[in-house]
């Protein structure tokens, strides 16, 4: 059964949406705060997030960015009274899939709910390989040609968000939001050095600096 995370603070429309997507064969969590949201969505798994704008303690919007920021890619349906266009277009570029304004008739929610369950088909790899380097998320071992390398877990962290994007230049704050998890602080230099670990780990040209960007997964 597909699991629904609820992050809404209006009594009412939390308990229409849990009996109306529960009798539609969902398993639901309601939540009534951004913060918390952004905590259970991180540390419980949920296949889709419905969620409101409008939230005390932190915004619908900050929960969204730091969902994506982590490279979570659970379904995101926005739900909320504002129907200003700025505020559709600021959901969806932080990331939402869809939108839904109140009111709303519930037949149109579910049925957006079912489409993105479905959109998200595609399972997440368990292994990420690249050039002769194999990375194993499952057992989370990086080989090189075959040989085991022995990585730490933030080297294998930052590994494998090169490998979730080839090609794709990654910039420091990027990698260090969702590696460190911390804010980004312009004078640190800690991407640049585990950068350089992997390299000596794992080939001088697995990642290439782009200048004035970041670096990027070297094309082959
Ligand atoms: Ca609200």
């Amino acid at each position: 059964m597909k699991r629904i995370l609820i992050a809404e603070d209006e009594p009412g429309i939390v308990s229409f949406l849990e009996k109306g997507l529960r009798a539609a064969g969902f398993i639901t969590h309601a939540v009534g705060d951004g913060r918390t949201a952004g905590e259970i969505a991180r540390d419980r798994d949920f296949d889709l997030l419905i969620l409101d704008l409008g939230l005390p303690g932190r915004d619908g919007h900050d929960v969204l960015s730091e969902i994506r920021s982590r490279g979570e890619r659970m379904p995101v349906i926005i739900l909320t009274a504002r129907r200003g266009i700025d505020d559709t277009v600021g959901g969806l570029e932080s990331g939402a899939d869809d939108y839904v304004t109140k009111p709303f008739r519930f037949e149109e929610l579910v049925a957006r709910v079912k489409v993105r369950l479905r959109d998200q088909g595609t399972p997440d790899p368990l292994v990420l390989d690249s050039a002769g380097i194999r990375l194993d998320l499952k057992t989370r071992k990086a080989t090189v040609g075959g040989k085991e390398v022995a990585l730490s877990a933030r080297e294998f962290n930052l590994a494998e968000m090169f490998f979730r994007h080839p090609g794709q230049v990654l910039s420091r704050q990027q990698l260090q939001s969702q590696v460190w998890g911390f804010d980004f602080d312009p004078n640190s230099n800690v991407v640049d050095v585990y950068v350089g670990y992997l390299r000596k780990k794992m080939g001088a040209d697995l990642i290439e600096t782009v200048r004035g960007m970041g670096y990027r997964l070297s094309a082959d």
